[in-house]
């Protein structure tokens, strides 16, 4: 829809006589367009606007990391790695050691942190990313910075520290799975970058080396805001770029299930006040439904803290069984998403992603654990867990995360 709305009318009806949608590429699209002046969506935005959209690499989205391994053979180049703080580790690439070798620069960007309160104590988050990153496969982290894209907050001091620590020949390359926030931040970064009213052009240009057509933002950019020239290297006619590469698609992310209408009441776009209930045995808690928690064993009530755009909703385990057996067939339940419809009867079922998890504690001590659903939120679950045992749910049991060390 999208891109037809661009397009002049005329020219929509030669193109989409049936008024379908087909993507072409863009560089096809626009060579064979060319004097009518036709753009897809995406070229539209990087040509008029000057930013990036999320369906950028619509055509090479991929699961695939292996897509990255030419970064193994690139010595001189330094890595951003981008992840979303209110889905982590789930959002993490794994394996980055082997995949890309352990011998250059990593920066790890942790996005989205106007979504949590903002009294959070940023040094133990720091250090909470760097142990959870180790035990992901990720171990040369030269710096973490905890920014918010949308909101500009800490994206200079980013580009600051990117800038001084390139040699003046490096390119940078920003890596991470789909919707971390990678398109918002190089927004964020055309946004912070204005020199003498100039702003400047994302570019797409091929990498020596690989196949794909990578956006590309001269970095001479950073150079001209900040004045950092380590090496006295004049940029412009041999400039290094900061590419973005394709998102890789994250599989186990439960927002990958929903329609468009869907994501809208789901994605979280601003600070999510926490709410508390707690939880008794025999209770189960819903997030819509595509998060479920069973108290199955235990004697003490569990204090439940929930940061979701979703409303959790209380009821028994066996009213919730019947209310997971009506989705299975397709039934609307109060719980949305999912949302059925003529266009959309069926939904994966509610399985247990995770059985029978004892919540050890030290006896006697209050101790907190966090149940991640992968992009659509956390419930945080705290008490005296000498013998609780809980299940979780999801959708095909996909995308829950347990956390021992809570945000
Ligand atoms: P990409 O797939 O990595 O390019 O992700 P996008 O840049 O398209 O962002 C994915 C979603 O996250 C979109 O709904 C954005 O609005 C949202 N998003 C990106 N950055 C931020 C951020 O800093 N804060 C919040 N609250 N949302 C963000």
């Amino acid at each position: 829809e999208k891109i037809i709305r661009l397009m002049p009318d005329d020219v929509r009806k030669k193109l989409y006589p049936e008024g379908e949608i087909t993507h072409t590429s863009s560089s096809e699209l626009m060579e064979k367009q060319k004097d009518e002046r036709i753009f897809c969506h995406r070229c539209y935005n990087l040509l008029y606007y000057n930013r990036v959209t999320s369906d950028t690499w619509q055509e090479s989205l991929t699961t695939d990391k292996s897509i990255l391994s030419f970064l193994k053979k690139k010595d001189d180049a330094i890595i951003v790695t981008v992840v979303d703080i209110f889905d982590f580790p789930g959002s993490l690439l794994e394996d980055l050691d082997i995949l890309i070798g352990t011998d250059k620069q990593n920066i790890l960007v942790a996005n989205k942190m106007d979504l949590l309160p903002n009294d959070v104590n940023e040094t133990r988050i720091k250090r909470w990313l760097y142990e959870k990153c180790k035990k992901f496969g990720l171990t040369n982290i030269s710096d973490i910075f905890l920014i918010s894209a949308k909101k500009n907050w800490k994206v200079q001091e980013l580009a600051q520290t990117m800038s001084t620590i390139r040699s003046g020949f490096d390119d940078i390359y920003l890596i991470g799975k789909t919707n971390v926030g990678k398109s918002e931040l190089i927004n964020s970064f055309l946004r912070c970058m204005v020199v003498d009213g100039w702003r400047h052009k994302v570019t797409s240009s091929p990498i020596p080396g690989t196949t794909m057509g990578m956006l590309g933002l001269p970095l001479t950019l950073f150079k001209e805001t900040f004045g950092v020239n380590p090496k006295g290297f004049h940029f412009p006619q041999t400039c290094r770029h900061l590419f973005d590469t394709p998102g890789i698609i994250n599989e186990n992310q439960l927002i990958n299930l929903l329609t468009e209408e869907e994501l809208k009441i789901t994605i979280p776009q601003k600070y999510i006040k926490p709410l508390t209930f707690a939880l008794t045995p025999g209770k189960t808690i819903f997030l819509e439904g595509l998060g479920r928690i069973d108290y199955v064993e235990g004697q003490k009530p569990i204090r439940t803290t929930v940061f979701s755009r979703l409303k959790p909703h209380i009821t028994s385990i066996r009213r919730a069984d019947e209310i997971c057996q009506s989705m299975a067939v397709g039934d609307q339940t109060f719980l949305q998403p999912p949302i059925f419809s003529s266009k959309r009867k069926e939904f994966p079922a509610m399985i247990k992603g995770v059985k029978k998890y004892a919540m050890k504690g030290i006896p006697g001590t209050m101790s907190i654990k966090d149940v991640v659903f992968s992009g659509v939120g956390w419930i945080s679950l705290g008490g005296m867990f000498d013998k609780a045992v809980i299940d979780i749910w999801s959708p095909n049991g996909i995308g829950i995360y347990i956390r021992d060390k809570p945000l």
